[in-house]
């Protein structure tokens, strides 16, 4: 049956010069991450066939780390592996830390020009705590390039009250749409305009990376709206965009920046406080070695 559905094409089947033998793959039925297929060859006693999820990328299948770990499929035991292997602190994650701190200003500019959303101070500092907390500098799919995308990989949900949203965005248009009282303030912020008390959260996740048809490799990310607590309406996802990642551009204007301008200093400074606050109350999150202080 696999032959008849693949005809033993890549990607199913793909050649694995570590084990010198042709590794046979399948989706899984939940999580969709790549499977390696064992035992379908019919051996002689039967083996039970089965699939394997592989926990690192798979050319010519998406790969996403919060599925796959989020997969009831998954065997706990390679669960606590991939958890294991994402929370070490290593001399990269460290690296990768304080390139994001240090480009703090810059990420806020591409992440408002990606999203459509410029935050205020106070809400960075917010994400930015979270993120910091939550040792997600540490994972594998973090690199320089992603940051400005992967620093708001949150599984929490932000407020969007009071934030600024571009105009002439379709995510402006989808507030403004969806929720009754929603309003936008003299500098463009979201505004509550009614009596009616709502909240607008909003978040990315699904971070994903897969080649594209000429073998480059592609990141994208899900920007998601959800509004609340609306009275008169239930509560629902109101708006969903699937973002390019572009690492290349980030990395471009890192190796050209200049010096910052009293926002993106002010911006600059409160990323230095938010890390060293960060690392006063986790002496342990310094050094990537065991112990050291
Ligand atoms: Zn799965």
């Amino acid at each position: 049956m696999f032959e008849a559905a693949t005809e033993n094409r890549y990607p199913w089947s793909q050649y694995d010069p570590n084990q010198q033998k042709v590794l046979r793959y399948g989706h899984c039925p939940e999580c969709h991450g790549a499977m390696q297929l064992i035992n379908i060859e019919n051996p002689n006693p039967q083996k039970v066939p089965h699939g394997r999820h592989r926990l690192k990328h798979v050319e010519g299948f998406d790969y996403c780390l919060e599925r796959i770990l989020g997969c009831s499929k998954l065997k706990r035991s390679k669960k606590q592996e991939l958890e294991t292997e994402n929370t070490i602190l290593t001399q990269d994650a460290i690296q990768r830390r304080s390139f994001l701190v240090e480009n703090f200003n810059l990420v806020a500019v591409m992440f408002a020009e990606e999203t459509g959303i410029s935050l205020y101070r106070k809400q960075f500092k917010k994400i930015l705590q979270i993120y910091l907390e939550n040792g997600w500098y540490r994972w594998t799919t973090a690199t320089c390039g992603n940051l400005p995308w992967l620093f708001g990989r949150v599984t929490f949900n932000f407020s969007l009250y009071g934030q600024t949203l571009a105009k002439g965005s379709p995510l402006r248009a989808a507030v403004l749409s969806q929720i009754p009282s929603a309003g936008i303030g003299p500098r463009e912020q979201l505004l509550r305009t009614g009596t009616e008390y709502f909240t607008v959260e909003f978040g990315l996740r699904e971070h994903v990376v897969r080649q594209d048809a000429a073998g480059n490799t592609r990141e994208t990310i899900t920007l998601h709206v959800h509004r609340k607590g609306v009275r008169s309406l239930p509560d629902a996802k109101i708006y969903e965009e699937v973002l390019e990642i572009k690492p290349d551009v980030f990395l471009r204007r890192v190796a050209r920046k200049t010096e910052p301008n009293r926002s993106g200093a002010a911006l600059l400074e409160m990323a230095r406080d938010t890390l060293a606050d960060y690392l006063a109350r986790h002496p342990e999150a310094r050094e990537p070695s065991k112990g050291a202080s």
